[in-house]
């Protein structure tokens, strides 16, 4: 039975390079693979997952009927990967949806993502990739300020850390990958 993953790390971690590659991987072999954006995200420009290295690749957005419109297109023509960035910003229901195509139509569900947010929470559609993929990756980078493996993100206004405001930010320039030991130094929270 096809698998439902999530791969996950911080801001930097090279997820967008990461799904441009996987999705490459299968189209080389002649297979099908589906690219998706969660709909919040359109900072790559419209329908585009873009990487830092300059890669690109046109995707979809997720929307309510997402089961529906894979297995039309699957009855069309065989699909045999969906890839999803940005999938932080999935809903519940996005994530279920998901879950199905993996589950009824026997098609691997690969999403990429961060896990929490700049105050350390968990993201609606992480929190639900973690309770119900069949695999979970995490994508490493390493801390801003030292050698560290960075597993949190922190947010930057004018060159300051700060953990309040909205969670949803779109436009990682002011967010920096950081490890725990210095997120809660700079944020003076030790
Ligand atoms: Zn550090």
């Amino acid at each position: 039975m096809a698998k439902l993953y999530y791969r996950y790390g911080t801001m930097q971690s090279n997820k967008s390079n990461q799904i441009i590659t996987t999705h490459h991987q299968y189209t080389t072999q002649g297979k099908r693979c589906l690219a998706y954006s969660s709909r919040v995200d359109t900072r790559s420009g419209y329908k585009m997952i873009k990487s830092r290295i300059g890669l690109e690749l046109m995707c979809e957005y997720i929307t309510d009927n997402i089961y529906d419109e894979v297995h039309k297109t699957h009855m069309e023509e065989e699909v045999h990967a969906i890839v999803v960035d940005e999938a932080q910003f999935l809903s519940k229901n996005d994530v279920m949806r998901l879950s199905d195509i993996a589950d009824y139509l026997d098609i691997p569900v690969i999403c990429f993502g961060l896990k929490t947010d700049f105050r350390n929470q968990l993201f609606e559609g992480s929190r639900t990739l973690l309770e119900l993929s069949d695999a979970v990756d995490e994508l490493k980078t390493i801390c801003q300020y030292c050698n560290k493996k960075a597993t949190l993100n922190m947010r930057l206004l004018d060159d300051r850390p700060v953990n309040v405001g909205e969670s949803i930010l779109i436009g990682d320039e002011e967010y920096v990958p950081v490890c725990r030991k210095c997120y809660k130094e700079r944020l003076e929270l030790v």
